[in-house]
């Protein structure tokens, strides 16, 4: 497919760009900073530029063109109710920069929104402000770092067990924190045994997603809060993919002192594309004046925004966040009620449909029931020369959205299935015949397999290069 650049010279547009643009009001630009050559945008017609984005979307996939089993992802369908709601103009069209007395009602929603995520977590204090789940992980981590300074304790490693989710690393040591890594034992849960012997006065916190990233909940996560809270240390919670144990149990419960939710995974924001996110954390009573500023208060008639928290960590984002991501987060929650539970309940039994329908078929390195997620293995396919990759770009061509591939890094040929709750069965039988076809085709038709993907736009294509030397030009020539 050609690039709009190209397209440039056989469309008949309009030409912006007069060669006697007159220059004399710039004078004031010292001639070396001015352009030489035509600036080279393309000049097509309105329709064109229409139809040449329309054809691009389409060689996108979606969530609505079909099944996107993403582990941990939680590629959801997103009502398009809560996106309507979000785009209401008297939401669109508020600014930063307006008085609290002139935004009462927006400020009215984020602080219902702080209130419905602190019974939703069971923590006591919610900061809306960060941007994304990572982005909500960097700012519990300050908060551990801040708590250690005031008490005058000198804190600085975090322990993160082998199966977490890669930001968590990333995000405790951008906080300045050493990261000590705990192996998981044979269930595929944190080793006990090992954190023990890794508990000194030297840590701060432990960081863990539970269920874990192989989908299985942490049987000892009691024990676990018991040993670091005795330990003088914190615990944070990713709560990234909440939608696993919403109304079932929460983060409190389990003895954290933080958490961060992703709007964006569990709270009606589709996502992917990198578009906006929204990463509020909630924190114990004990934390609460270290949050991010500002957090929205009620004094029984007004709502305002208090940017003065006594500790705080101080802003972590521009403004208060994400305001369009709180607003669909919002709405989807009112509109659940307290159906929200059932939200986890057909996640956690549509993952365990499929873990049930296709253990026969894959390895299943952790045989035990799953929540929303669960991870096969591809080894047994890997001994007959095809790998989880080739399994992956096969899946394409039947029309479904690949799995997460090669994480978590302690399963060997990764395969991670998460079918969140939005799916109905007959999407999962689906999926089920197709994986099992794939396994046929391994034993009678290998090549297919291995050349594909065979019907996608873009076909197979040399990963290291495509990487490296990105040329979607010459890729896509054939559509
Ligand atoms: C998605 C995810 C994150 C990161 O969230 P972002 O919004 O992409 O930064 C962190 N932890 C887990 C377990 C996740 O699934």
């Amino acid at each position: 497919m050609k690039t709009i650049f190209e397209k440039n010279n056989e469309l008949n547009g309009i030409n912006f760009f007069d060669e006697d643009i007159e220059t004399k009001n710039i004078d004031f630009i010292d001639k070396k900073y001015l352009r030489k050559n035509n600036i080279g945008l393309p000049q097509t017609n309105e329709l064109e530029v229409l139809r040449h984005y329309k054809k691009l979307s389409d060689l996108n996939f979606c969530i609505e063109k079909g099944f996107y089993p993403l582990g941990s992802c939680t590629m959801k369908y997103n009502p398009k109710v809560n996106e309507k709601l979000a785009n209401l103009e008297n939401f669109l069209n508020l600014h930063p920069y307006l008085k609290d007395e002139d935004v009462q009602g927006a400020l009215e929603l984020m602080y219902n929104l702080q209130e419905a995520l602190k019974t939703i977590t069971g923590m006591d204090a919610v900061s809306l402000q960060p941007a994304a789940g990572a982005h909500g992980e960097f700012s519990g981590m300050m908060i551990v770092k801040k708590y250690f300074e005031l008490k005058g304790e000198n804190r600085k490693k975090v322990i993160i067990p082998d199966s977490a989710h890669g930001t968590n690393p990333a995000s405790a040591n951008m906080a300045g924190f050493e990261i000590i890594q705990v192996k998981s034992n044979d269930k595929g849960q944190v080793d006990i045994n090992s954190l023990k012997e890794l508990l000194n006065e030297d840590v701060a916190a432990i960081m863990m997603t539970n269920p874990n990233t192989l989908g299985i909940f942490e049987e000892n996560v009691l024990e676990i809060s018991d040993l670091m809270h005795k330990n003088g240390s914190l615990l944070y919670y990713d709560g990234a993919n909440f939608n696993a144990i919403m109304g079932y149990t929460n983060p409190k419960l389990m003895g954290f002192d933080i958490v961060h939710l992703n709007l964006h995974k569990t709270f009606a924001t589709p996502h992917g594309g990198g578009g906006p996110g929204a990463g509020p954390i909630a924190v114990v009573k004990e934390l609460e004046n270290l949050l991010p500023a500002p957090i929205v208060q009620f004094d029984g008639e007004n709502y305002h925004r208090n940017y003065n928290i006594e500790n705080s960590i101080g802003s972590v984002k521009s403004y208060f966040g994400n305001f369009g991501v709180m607003i669909r987060a919002y709405t989807y929650i009112l509109m659940m009620g307290k159906y929200l539970k059932n939200v986890s309940e057909h996640a956690v039994l549509n993952a365990n449909y499929l873990k049930e329908k296709l253990k026969n078929y894959y390895n299943l390195p952790y045989n035990e029931p799953c929540m929303h997620e669960f991870v096969l293995s591809g080894e047994k396919q890997k001994e007959t020369g095809v790998s989880t990759l080739n399994i992956a770009k096969r899946m394409m061509d039947k029309g479904i959205h690949p799995p997460t591939i090669y994480f978590p890094l302690i399963v060997h040929e990764a395969i991670m299935i998460e079918p969140t709750e939005t799916e109905c069965k007959n999407v999962l039988d689906e999926f089920i015949q197709i994986m099992i076809k794939i396994t046929e085709e391994i034993d009678k038709n290998k090549e297919i397999v291995l050349s594909a993907p065979n019907n996608t736009p873009v076909k197979k294509v040399d990963e290291t290069l495509a990487a490296r030397k990105p040329d979607l030009k010459l890729k896509t020539e054939e559509i």
